[in-house]
């Protein structure tokens, strides 16, 4: 009795302290007192700070604490070491239970075992919150969504409780949550300023929406270049989650936006329609209520993109789930002016927090609907699966084993089955080898994710694309592949290890490195590096090595150890190590005369300097894209490079460095005084690379002279009614498709690709014309270009006739213009090489 007496009082007490808090959010609610609110344990309310992740991991460690109904994983870590965690909330026998729960999730998720009895199953539920740092809401709304399901007495979540699995991760993204926290809480103001005009409201360049390499991780649910996103992908390839969230801000203006989204132009092609008709309805009207009860407006199907599987919200749909994106209106900063008056930071939090709780309600009313939706999905997939007349898919790259192997291992990242192809053959204008390709069967469960790695799409409901209209991931990957009905299957990788050399013994003349492996630019620079003295051979030849003869193309490293700083024996023992390392096979030849072509001391081999790299970052530079450049060198080369904020350039020696990088940008208010230092250092022997739309600032200060195509604009009608505008004028975008181009390979650029042809990625509108120097667009479009993705007639025809990749001379110097995107969201390792060659042998290419 005396228990229950201090019970009441304890509750007393914390109702009282979290008065105004679970009113606000939670009314009419009450809780158990043993649970600690995030307004107790933080010791502010909620809305009144930008909580620190830090913080927010402290509050969910002290709910699996305090509780047998929570448990907490740290699942991996961020770029900056920050933990992911997901905290797992359900009844304490559905606790001592989680392992079974789950792996009956999987039975049912997996159509080559019986279909458990689904009416006892809990609903799994997966709440992901703050995949953009700055939308800050979200995570929050975790916190007190949390809350809310341990320590509520209502019904609702006793039965959420009992009947569901309930997993939240708070901060889909925590160093960018981190970088946006920061700077509102530090440019608060007492009282908190609400004029959009405020410090407060305008985050210095790159802002917090991205991750530490400035990457959309709400694009990265299927590239998966990301720590976070691999460690999501994991955890969620062990749950198949019946339902996931995806919570975000859009402007101040806006209301609140919730599934479903626009109909057959926004979604994905291979989601059933059930998904789209009949689920998300389900669903919806389970926000509207709990919207309609607290008087917030909101809207449906406008717009909003559902197709792009790397969305938080899409690749679900492709799991036998229901993924749902909600977006509320920003306070962007604890307090702003709207129109309709101010939006504050505490209404965006609760606007997510009543979404999360309808969440969970409508998971419950449609549990056992969801499971056999699951089972479903993944029936249906197996049999459309084993009708697709591609039947197999085989692919491999017979000349770049690090690449193909790095493609395996992304497939089983997905969790597609990847087979050992066991015999020679020739399909689709390839050739595939027993030992360097591998068979992708459609007859399997993950069927959905085998067409979006290899499928492309040329035919959209819609012509206006919100992201990228095209994604097929062999492409990217730059792996031949080809359908195979014919294939033999051996049997399933299930290693994916990066391929390992014996080294070459003994005395050598010379060693030679092969320069189309994928990591043959690493080897190259941890051998500069090193103190090695690396040369190229710029023509193919056939040398005798420890292998017999052996064919070498143009780019070879050449290591002459009758040049070397140091001994043979310590350049062997640091090339060994180094090969080892870089997953490089090394050659070694006795003789410097060749079986046949150039010879080892042709006029034609010549030392690599190691390149010194500016990359210009900053106000006016897209941050995307210099991200994806900047990650580029980190992990696949390990080099460090210089990035200057645009601002700075002015205080720049640019004859300190071998290269300077522009990021497509605005680069117009640079001063008269740098970019004459630009040009005298261009003239002298500098090596620019430059991104799109750059070329036309290089053009106008007198450094390239390219011209845009010019070509005979079909007429516009006169007049067209104002409702259409967005989607005519946005229909002439080139928004994220894919082309297939054709490579002088015996350009520099080319070095290390064994094929004429190769699909790249183009996101701009920019058609330049081709150099009016015959020897240098090496890059062009072949006459049929159009793989996948949305463009329209007219802008194909330019693309027809303009140029991919243009070098421009000026003086000793030369700018290398990329028209395309070949590091697009660090999945694009098909064209890397290019990037790679022009950061190595720009020097080399007029
Ligand atoms: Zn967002």
């Amino acid at each position: 009795m005396k228990k229950i007496y201090t019970a009441i009082i304890l509750f007393i007490l914390s109702f009282q302290s979290t008065f105004s808090q679970t009113d606000y959010f939670f009314p009419g609610d009450s809780f158990d007192p043993q649970i600690p609110s995030p307004e107790e344990f933080l010791g502010y309310p909620i809305g009144e700070w930008h909580t620190r992740y830090d913080l927010i991991v402290k509050y969910f460690e002290k709910l699996d604490a305090v509780s047998d109904q929570a448990s907490l994983k740290t699942i991996g870590y961020t770029h900056e070491h920050r933990p992911k965690i997901i905290l797992t909330i359900t009844s304490a026998e559905n606790m001592a239970n989680l392992e079974e729960i789950r792996l009956k999730q999987l039975q049912l998720a997996d159509p080559s075992q019986g279909k458990p009895d689904v009416s006892a199953m809990p609903a799994i539920i997966h709440l992901g919150y703050g995949v953009h740092g700055n939308e800050p809401s979200s995570a929050e709304a975790a916190m007190l969504s949390a809350y809310w399901l341990l320590a509520s007495q209502s019904d609702l979540a006793k039965r959420v409780r009992e009947g569901a699995v309930v997993h939240f991760d708070p901060t889909v993204n925590p160093d960018g949550r981190d970088r946006h926290s920061l700077w509102a809480d530090s440019n608060k103001g007492f009282p908190p300023v609400a004029d959009p005009l405020d410090r407060e409201h305008n985050e210095a360049w790159p802002g917090g929406r991205t991750n530490h390499y400035w990457f959309d991780l709400n694009r990265d649910w299927l590239p998966l270049a990301h720590p976070e996103s691999q460690a999501k992908i994991k955890w969620y390839h062990q749950w198949y989650p019946n339902v996931t969230t995806d919570f975000h801000e859009m402007g101040t203006n806006s209301t609140y936006f919730f599934e479903p989204t626009k109909p057959y132009g926004s979604e994905n092609p291979v989601v059933p329609r059930k998904n789209y008709d009949d689920i998300n309805p389900r669903f919806a009207k389970y926000f509207s209520k709990y919207m309609d009860e607290i008087q917030s407006l909101y809207w449906t199907k406008e717009v909003f993109d559902n197709s792009y599987p790397g969305y938080g919200s899409t690749y679900p749909d492709i799991h036998g789930g229901l993924g749902l994106v909600f977006e509320t209106a920003s306070s962007r900063g604890h307090v702003q002016d709207s129109q309709r008056g101010e939006i504050t930071f505490a209404f965006t939090i609760r606007n997510h927090v009543v979404n999360s709780l309808a969440t969970l309600e409508a998971s419950m009313d449609n549990r056992e609907y969801m499971h056999d939706y699951l089972r479903e999905f993944f029936e249906s997939a197996l049999l459309q699966g084993s009708m697709d007349p591609a039947k197999n898919y085989v692919f491999g790259d017979e000349f770049d084993e690090s690449r193909s192997r790095l493609f395996i291992k992304f497939l089983k990242h997905h969790q597609i089955k990847v087979y050992e192809n066991t015999s020679d053959f020739q399909t689709g204008g390839f050739s595939f080898k027993k030992g360097k390709s591998w068979i992708v069967p459609t007859n399997q469960a993950q069927y959905r994710m085998v067409r979006t790695m290899f499928e492309y799409e040329k035919e959209f409901a819609d012509s206006v694309f919100y992201d990228a209209s095209a994604w097929t991931m062999a492409g990217a990957f730059g792996m031949p592949f080809a359908a195979s009905g014919s294939a033999k299957l051996g049997d399933e990788v299930t290693e994916t290890s990066l391929p390992t050399f014996e080294y070459p013994t003994g005395k050598a003349y010379a060693y030679l490195i092969d320069w189309s492996d994928y990591y043959a630019p690493k080897m190259l620079f941890e051998m500069q590096k090193a103190g090695i003295h690396v040369e190229v051979v710029n023509r193919s030849f056939t040398a005798t090595t420890q292998d017999g003869e052996t064919e070498f193309g143009a780019g070879t490293l050449m290591v002459p150890l009758g040049f070397q700083k140091m001994s043979n024996q310590e350049v062997q023992e640091k090339l060994k190590e180094i090969a080892s390392k870089t997953h490089q096979k090394v050659f070694a030849v006795q003789t410097g005369m060749n079986v046949s072509g150039i010879d080892l001391g042709s006029n034609l081999v010549g030392e690599v300097k190691k390149p010194k790299i500016l990359m210009v970052v900053g106000s006016g530079v897209n941050s995307y894209e210099a991200g994806e450049i900047w990650h580029l060198m980190d992990m696949q080369i390990g080099m460090p490079i210089t990035k200057i904020n645009s601002d700075m350039l002015g205080r720049v020696n640019l004859f300190d460095y071998s290269t300077l990088i522009l990021p497509t940008g605005n680069y117009s208010s640079q001063s008269e005084s740098f970019t004459n230092h630009l040009k005298d250092w261009v003239n002298r022997g500098g090596t620019v690379i430059s991104m799109k739309t750059n070329v036309l600032w290089l053009n106008r200060i007198g450094i390239t002279k390219e011209s845009e195509l010019e070509f005979e604009e079909a007429p516009e009608p006169s007049e067209l009614p104002f409702e259409v505008r967005r989607d005519y004028e946005g229909a002439k975008e080139v928004g994220g498709s894919i082309y297939m181009a054709k490579l002088d390979l015996t350009h520099p650029i080319a070095y290390g690709y064994h094929r004429e042809t190769m699909p790249v990625y183009r996101n701009s509108s920019l058609f330049m014309a081709p150099s009016k120097n015959k020897y240098l667009t090496p890059i062009r479009y072949t006459e049929n270009p159009h793989l996948g993705g949305y463009i329209n007639d007219q802008n194909l025809e330019k693309l027809k006739q303009s140029a991919s990749v243009i070098i421009s001379l000026s003086g000793r110097g030369r700018v290398i213009n990329f028209f395309d995107s070949p590091n697009f969201r660090g999945a694009w390792f098909g064209t890397n090489k290019l990037f790679f060659n022009a950061i190595f042998f720009g020097s080399m290419m007029d």
